[in-house]
């Protein structure tokens, strides 16, 4: 059903404890929210009482100067060769992971069209007030060097749609630098759409509104949903003509530059090792793993012979995690290369992703992707194919004993995510325990879902905000997803299940669990088609809409009544269904 290969089910490692509660990092950060998601927010006020409590401790002190606010690559530039090359030339480069490149300003008036407030606050210590400054515009636009930058471009490969592709690297992105906050949580400051790099190709370098807006919202409704995620900071447009063919067909239109400051823990990809281990530079190779493991794998010791190994297994069973996590909120990808695959098992690279409607595992969001190789339901498949390649990318490093040992762990990929995939599924359902009926009971759910072309997010949050005599009773009068779902024949069968499943938690009260469920299953994502309104509302310069769902969906659990208002929980539109999104940005 998962369309993972079924050959590969033994060895167990062992899926993580992680609850589902500790999967949800909006959860961490306001407990007392999520055991309030039944509040029906009246208004702005009660939304911004929310949002400020979580930062009532905090907000003192925040940097309201940036001349205050440093970043650095000085760490990275110490620890690895930079290219001698100096400018932006499209060339190959060897032996080393960073080239020197300067963002190239965006022409025309800028305009900041979102600012994530969770971003600059929590992550930046930045005071809100500093983007009211005029310096600020260019430094998160490229116009100016933010205090303490030397701007880095990242050389890295990959496989693209199955082939070795060869040097890719950052074409239009520029590292800025790193910034430790107080938390003492270090983080490395992304521009993309930033202007041409040494790695561009035949590319521009430079992004356009409807892909920066996708990417700046995509990123944080993730992060929001407890899926680990790169952060997005800002997101600038601007006049700068772009030119793009946005859907291969020979229509080509002028659109407009725009730039993302985005944050990750890490950038690198499994790409990052490829590269080398493709053009021999082992020593190069082993540098980078070895800073990979001392800065993001703390607690695997740099003097233990086997580090290589358990730094396989990490990411093994973290990606296993993450692309489970993007099923269980049916959020396809859409360009799942190994240089879209982050060694730190977080969603990068946000491109034609798309959170699926309608169930079904062949949902494709990426029109240019004909074969349907990036579908939502083959992601888990595709998982096990890049962390195939970082195994080939490690092989020069591993003794013969330790590749054997590698292949096995990588033979548990398909147990580890069908373990976490299970879990999360009965937390969609509010199974608690085990009990032998589960798997039927999601499985058969998926199929009537399947079958019925059931909407997805709105079908699990239905059955979450339903009481259990409202589901015996099949009042679905308010539910239109349950009620699309109930014309299916077995359906009368899974909801008996269901229901008797349920009244075998002997010690669980109905509206606990509806309370659980509601904490793991939105009632807002970003569909295509919010996105869609929002950004022809931005290519008129009016952010209105994406302020708009940059709040709702900071909140994804809690029903808000600007959200209902503007449909974003009810049955999307029909034109909704005739849009497409393409690779190109
Ligand atoms: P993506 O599909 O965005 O992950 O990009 C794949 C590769 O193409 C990466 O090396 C990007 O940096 C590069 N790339 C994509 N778009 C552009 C562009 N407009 N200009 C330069 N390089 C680009
Ligand atoms: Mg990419």
């Amino acid at each position: 059903m998962w369309c993972l290969p079924e050959v590969v089910l033994f060895t167990v490692v062992a899926a993580t404890s992680m609850t589902i509660v500790h999967m949800l990092d909006f959860c961490h950060k306001a407990d007392s929210e999520c055991q309030i998601q039944d509040i029906f927010l009246s208004g702005q006020q009660s939304r911004a009482q929310i949002i400020n409590s979580r930062w009532n401790a905090s907000v003192l002190n925040l940097i309201q100067n940036l001349d205050h606010f440093r970043v650095s690559n000085e760490k990275l530039k110490g620890a690895f060769p930079i290219d001698e090359v100096q400018g932006n030339a499209v060339r190959t480069v060897k032996n080393c992971i960073f080239s020197e490149s300067s963002p190239t300003p965006l022409k025309g008036p800028l305009r900041l069209a979102a600012v994530s407030k969770d971003v600059l606050e929590g992550l930046l210590d930045l005071d809100m007030a500093v983007t009211q400054s005029e310096d600020f515009l260019l430094y998160i636009s490229g116009g100016q060097r933010l205090p303490g930058s030397q701007p880095l471009a990242h050389r890295y490969g990959g496989h693209q749609f199955g082939y070795w592709a060869g040097q890719l690297g950052d074409g239009r992105a520029h590292l800025l630098g790193q910034y430790t906050n107080r938390k003492g949580d270090t983080w490395e400051l992304q521009l993309k759409g930033s202007g041409k790099t040494p790695y561009s190709r035949s590319g521009d370098g430079r992004a356009v509104i409807r892909s920066s807006l996708r990417e700046f919202l995509g990123s944080e409704a993730m992060h929001f949903l407890g899926v680990p995620t790169s952060r997005a900071a800002s997101f600038v447009v601007s006049d700068e003509p772009v030119l793009r063919d946005q859907f291969y067909d020979g229509n080509v239109r002028a659109e407009r530059g725009a730039v993302v400051l985005r944050l990750a823990k890490s950038w690198f990809r499994i790409g990052s090792l490829e590269i080398l281990s493709h053009s021999g530079e082992l020593d190069l190779l082993r540098k980078l793993l070895d800073f990979v493991i001392e800065e993001h794998f703390p607690s695997i010791k740099s003097d233990h012979s086997d580090k290589y190994l358990a730094f396989y297994s990490r990411v093994v069973n973290d990606t296993a995690h993450l692309i489970a996590q993007w099923t269980s909120v049916g959020f396809a990808h859409g360009v799942c290369n190994t240089d879209n695959f982050s060694l730190v098992s977080i969603t990068i690279d946000y491109g034609p992703f798309g959170f699926m409607d309608s169930y079904n595992p062949g949902f494709v969001p990426n029109t240019s992707d004909d074969e349907g190789r990036y579908s939502v339901g083959r992601q888990a498949g595709v998982g096990f194919f890049n962390l195939d390649k970082l195994l080939d990318a490690l092989r020069p490093l591993l003794t013969a004993g330790q590749q054997q040992a590698a292949e096995r762990v990588l033979k548990g990929y398909a147990d580890i995510y069908k373990a976490r995939i299970h879990q999360l599924f009965k937390a969609k359902l509010g199974l608690l325990g085990d009990d032998v009926e589960d798997d039927d009971i999601i499985a058969l759910l998926l199929q009537v879902m399947e079958d019925t072309q059931a909407d997805f997010p709105m079908t699990f949050r239905q059955l979450s905000e339903a009481s259990a005599p409202q589901l015996h009773n099949r009042n679905f009068t308010q539910a239109w997803a349950l009620e699309d779902l109930s014309s299916h024949g077995l359906f009368a069968d899974w909801l008996s299940m269901y229901l008797q499943r349920l009244s075998r938690q002997s010690h669980d009260q109905d509206a606990t669990r509806q309370a659980r469920m509601k904490g793991v299953n939105p009632r807002y994502v970003l569909r295509n088609w919010m996105a869609e309104s929002a950004i022809r509302k931005a290519e008129m310069n009016d952010f209105s809409e994406v302020a708009l769902l940059h709040r709702i969906l900071s909140l994804p659990f809690i029903t808000q009544s600007s959200a209902e208002e503007a449909g974003y929980a009810a049955r999307p539109p029909r034109w909704a269904q005739r849009l497409k999104v393409s690779c190109s940005s």
